[in-house]
């Protein structure tokens, strides 16, 4: 009829194309990002839940866009996984959190540790990056055992073999590695003991029903007891009430993060809240 021909998605082009554009505008973006300066770190306590000190922080990506705004990691790391910068913002990443952790190690604690975030893709693609990460370290004089790497379990998945191997040359630098986002996917405590590993996150979706879900009470209290046996430690993610905070602590569980706590902040403002005391 009326919009024939080339008119009928008139409604629908302009939109899809304006979305494309977007993305490859972000794409084009990412390219430059870190030569200008444009990424930034945040940094959330990880609290001790049995003294409520804190010497542990976990490092979060943020993208200060030009015209965008401040960046989530949701909003550009997917970029970065398909073009593969996400092996340089990764570097970039861990020799930040590498001089940070040795700045607070001095004026806060002398084992302070810092957590990264490592994407799968990043797990795959630079074979050999730990081994200029072990050269950083040692010009540094920085202990490895301060960092702590951060992989979810779906890459336990995604070729085990090489994830393992990974793993076991981070374990033998020194690194200590956490098992992120643990209890969602393909989640099973037999990877506990499978997987040579320091800590264990319990994810925020369990922590988030704590309250009103006696399940989720009781796969916490298992997966508490479990990795204690094993010798790991156990920090729970996303704590956002006082409830499940004190849930958290009869349960015997380590660590905790959340915004009960702090959310991420800047680093200036992290060592301002360490001078004035852990929040709790
Ligand atoms: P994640 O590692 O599971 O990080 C925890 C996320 O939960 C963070 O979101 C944090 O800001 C948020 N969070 C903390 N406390 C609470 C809380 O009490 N309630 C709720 N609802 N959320 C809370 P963020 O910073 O947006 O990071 C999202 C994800 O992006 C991270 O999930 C991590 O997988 C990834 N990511 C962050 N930084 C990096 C990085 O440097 N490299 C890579 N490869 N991935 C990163
Ligand atoms: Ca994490
Ligand atoms: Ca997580
Ligand atoms: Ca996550």
């Amino acid at each position: 009829a009326k919009h024939a021909g080339g008119h009928q998605f008139s409604y629908v082009t302009p939109n899809l194309q304006q979305a494309a554009q977007a993305r490859q505008g972000i794409a084009d973006d990412l390219r430059a990002a870190i030569a200008l300066r444009q990424f930034e770190i945040v940094y959330q306590p990880i609290v001790s839940l049995q003294t409520g000190t804190v010497h542990k922080a976990e490092a979060l990506l943020r993208w200060r866009h030009p015209t965008r705004g401040l960046l989530g990691p949701a909003e550009f790391i997917p970029f970065a996984e398909s073009n593969g910068l996400i092996v340089e913002i990764g570097d970039w990443v861990f020799r930040e959190v590498a001089q940070q952790v040795q700045r607070w190690q001095r004026s806060i604690d002398p084992s302070f540790q810092i957590s990264v975030n490592k994407s799968p893709v990043q797990f795959r693609r630079d074979a050999d990056l730990y081994l200029s990460w072990l050269d950083y370290l040692n010009e540094l004089g920085l202990p490895a055992n301060s960092i702590v790497i951060e992989i979810t379990e779906g890459v336990l998945f995604e070729g085990a073999t090489q994830v393992i191997e990974r793993l076991r040359q981070f374990r033998a630098m020194g690194l200590q590695v956490a098992l992120d986002d643990f209890g969602t996917g393909y989640s099973s405590l037999s990877h506990l003991k499978r997987f040579d590993i320091d800590y264990v996150k319990i994810d925020q979706s369990f922590v988030a029903t704590l309250e009103n879900d006696v399940g989720d009470l009781a796969l916490c209290e298992a997966i508490i007891v479990m990795a204690h046996k094993l010798g790991l430690k156990v920090v729970a993610e996303g704590v956002e009430t006082k409830v499940q905070r004190a849930l958290l602590v009869d349960a015997g569980c380590d660590y905790a993060q959340g915004y009960v706590f702090a959310r991420p902040m800047p680093a200036q403002e992290f060592e301002a809240m360490a001078a004035a005391g852990a929040p709790r």
